[in-house]
């Protein structure tokens, strides 16, 4: 910015702060900002629009514009140049505001008469608060300089705005809107269950107090030497001897980004016009972003996040906060956070009570991690960063996916029903622990559970598992920054068949690629990983760790019976050869002088159609088989499971799929083929009581599901109910539910 101006835009913001710091309501110290703006600017006009909701802009402040128009005049995020300027969250300069495309006239606010409009985003990395905005009567542009000045000053508007500064002072009401309203939040399903407790940040936000400057030598050194920290930081990362050739690619790209000149000049400049060190990267980080999040191209997006990243580190240096901020965990802590690694989760373990993401995926390690740890998680809870401060009262909903924030009394007591039932429930389930899963007909379901972690071992004894129907050894592998090496895994092993305590455990091996990428593997570049190189389609390309997994289990196995399926296999020939890797460490395990299993069990998992029609000699070959229904669906009706889109798009109880599986349990009994489902369908009561029907007669699911299933299943009359989805089936209808949920309310 050009010498001329600064000296104006200095004195501007030191009027500004020295406003805002005298005594007052919010909405004085708003209307005095105005005037002031107005009058530096020599603009007949200033307005403050504010946001009043995710959707409404109000207009909360105004010189010039009628006064009755304040609180009243309100526009839709996108309407007229205001609600353009809020949602490009870039500014909008015309001489000629009438004539520029999407203006919308307000005629309460006597604007008709104001040519000139210049408006600019009032917001705080990636939130959004407002608008600024000057008008004048002359039909001119404003320049640059001009431009740029307000631009300063909404920055400052917008830390003053977080700090509180407008809210009502006694009335109790908020002009920002943010941060102390009860929010509902709707996001999607990642672990059921309901919680309540207080807001932890996993990254709490950095809060600047001092968005003014006076002294702007004073900054530029404080700027200037924590550039200089970041920067040997960032070279210290890529000089780390681990690195492989990706990895060191795009940490240069991230080391560019760190000794950019123009990033820096940039903040010197904001801070020339006198803002502090912390809001000048504030400033600079909320002005690329929005200009980058214009921008379609994917690598340049995420490009966008090595800067916010970077910008981030940099306002840590400066403000001396870290991550560990010095806060204790509250009493009730639910977990907020953008994402978080199935680690990091694992690390504040059972001490949380809800865990709440704004990104996040049913599939995603942290929804695994959260689901062995029996954690209500809500994901896709898009704003909650934004809108959640360190020990806000927040209400957490697995079951509908939902969020309360700082909620009202009627909304918590209602919640705190709703728990208190579950609870009940909870007990009457844990009454039947020792009951069998015996149907009203006889016939007895064998009710397993699904683990993968050392923190799912104490719900063996507690749910009343018959044992563990599918151990998922991937999750060993994704929680750890290295390979984990053979004897650790099989002394992990070994504790899982010593908690079974003679149960049937199966193990299936290393299940990654897709969703599931091994932080110390090479990602691949697949354009569809769903479909892509996973699971035994990895081993048997690269079998050394299938190898090694092979000789862990049959250690630890130390002459018990051991079962072992392969996740994914598509087609015979693939199990063939699967099996014949193990049995060859089987060989190679006995040779070396150690106990072989009593008995092993070799099996398959039933994930892709192709199989449901193999040769019968692999029904023959297959010791066991298991319904991954997880994919076996995604893979039927072609819709994938992460999509929240099209993921619960097709029901499981739709007909053809049912035809599916009552061909797979025909398969298996011509050939005695044992035959189990361990998807989450076997988890949800109404699906898991029409399995059962059908012939399954193995039902592998989430240790908290077991009690649900087994209630219903003992109520149940199976043969009565296989007979009535024969008969829809018959009839042609596209579902079976309307008559399976007429039976089922029947019996009870
Ligand atoms: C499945 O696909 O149903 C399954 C159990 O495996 P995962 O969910 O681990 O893919
Ligand atoms: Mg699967």
């Amino acid at each position: 910015m050009p010498d001329r101006s600064e000296d104006d835009s200095r004195k501007l913001l030191r009027r500004l702060r020295d406003s805002l710091a005298e005594p007052g309501h919010g909405q004085e110290r708003l209307n005095r900002i105005t005037s002031l703006i107005a009058d530096s600017m020599h603009t007949e006009v200033c307005s403050i629009y504010l946001f009043r909701d995710e959707e409404t802009l109000e207009l909360c402040a105004t010189e010039g514009l009628r006064p009755e128009s304040v609180h009243k005049t309100r526009l839709r995020l996108g309407e007229g140049l205001v609600g353009r300027v809020a949602r490009s969250a870039i500014p909008v300069n015309t001489a000629n505001a009438p004539s520029e495309k999407g203006f919308r006239f307000m005629p309460e606010t006597g604007e008709e008469i104001y040519s000139s409009f210049l408006g600019v985003p009032i917001q705080r990395v990636g939130e959004k608060l407002g608008v600024l905005v000057v008008q004048s009567r002359a039909a001119r542009q404003y320049s640059d300089d001009e431009v740029y000045a307000l631009e300063v000053v909404a920055m400052v508007l917008a830390e003053m705005t977080e700090l509180g500064a407008f809210n009502g002072e006694g009335e109790g009401e908020a002009l920002g809107a943010l941060h102390k309203q009860p929010v509902m939040i709707r996001g999607g399903t990642g672990q059921e269950g309901s919680a309540e407790g207080q807001v932890w940040l996993h990254e709490p936000r950095v809060v600047i107090t001092n968005p003014v400057s006076d002294d702007a030598e004073a900054e530029l050194v404080r700027i200037r030497a924590a550039v200089g920290e970041l920067r040997v930081s960032v070279d210290d990362l890529l000089a780390a001897q681990s690195l492989d050739k990706d990895q060191k690619q795009v940490l240069e790209a991230y080391r560019m980004f760190a000794h950019s000149r123009g990033w820096l000049r940039r903040m010197e400049e904001d801070i020339q016009a006198g803002l502090s060190a912390e809001a000048a990267v504030e400033k600079e980080q909320s002005a690329t972003r929005a200009r980058l999040s214009q921008v379609p191209d994917a690598y340049l997006r995420d490009r966008l996040h090595d800067l916010d990243d970077l910008s981030n580190r940099l306002l840590r240096i400066l403000t001396g906060q870290g991550r560990d901020t010095g806060a204790e965990l509250p009493e009730n802590p639910v977990l907020v956070a953008r994402n978080i690694g199935p680690a990091e989760l694992l690390e504040y373990g059972r001490k949380l009570r809800g865990v709440v993401l704004s990104e996040g995926s049913v599939g995603s390690h942290a929804a695994i991690v959260a689901r062995a740890l029996a954690i209500p998680l809500v994901i896709h809870a898009e704003g909650i960063t934004i809108e959640a401060l360190n020990g806000d009262h927040i209400l957490v909903d697995g079951d509908q996916g939902f969020v309360h924030l700082r909620p009202e009394e009627l909304v918590a007591t209602a919640f705190r029903d709703k728990i208190a039932m579950q609870t009940q429930a909870q007990q009457r389930y844990a009454g039947l622990r020792d009951k069998p899963a015996l149907s009203q007909d006889g016939r007895l379901i064998s009710l397993q559970m699904n683990a993968g972690l050392m923190a799912d071992l104490p719900s063996l004894e507690g749910s009343g598992a018959d044992g563990v129907g599918l151990f998922r050894t991937e999750l060993q592998f994704l929680i750890r920054n290295k390979m984990p090496k053979r004897d650790e895994l099989a002394r992990l092993y070994a504790r899982v068949m010593d908690a079974a305590n003679g149960r049937r455990v199966a193990f299936r091996t290393l299940d990654i690629g897709s969703d599931k990428v091994l932080p110390y593997m090479k990602p691949q570049d697949e354009p569809n990983p769903a479909m892509g190189w996973r699971a035994i389609r990895v081993g048997l390309d690269k079998p050394g760790v299938l190898r090694m997994q092979a000789q862990a289990l049959i250690r630890a196995a130390a002459g018990r019976p051991l079962s072992i399926m392969f996740p994914f296999i598509a087609e015979y020939a693939e199990y063939l050869d699967a099996r014949a890797h193990v049995l060859r460490q089987v060989d190679r395990e006995a040779a070396l002088g150690h106990a072989i299993p009593a008995q092993l069990e070799i099996g398959a998992m039933l994930e892709t159609p192709s199989l449901a029609f193999a040769p019968r000699a692999f029904f023959e070959a297959a010791d066991f088989i298991s319904i991954g229904g997880n994919d076996l669906k995604q893979f039927f009706f072609a819709a994938d499971r992460e999509n929240e889109r099209v993921r619960r798009r097709y029901d499981t109880l739709n007909a053809s799929f049912l035809d599916l599986i009552r061909h797979i349990v025909a398969r298996c009994a011509e050939t005695g083929t044992t035959l189990s489902f361990c998807g989450e369908d076997a988890g949800r009561p109404v699906e898991a009581v029409v399995l059962a029907a059908m012939g399954l007669q193995n039902l592998s699911m989430r240790p908290a599901s077991i009690g649900p299933v087994k209630s219903l299943i003992r109520r149940s009359d199976l043969g009565a109910l296989h007979r009535i989805i024969d008969a829809e089936c018959a009839k042609g209808v596209e579902t079976v539910r309307p008559a399976v949920m007429d039976f089922l309310a029947k019996q009870s």
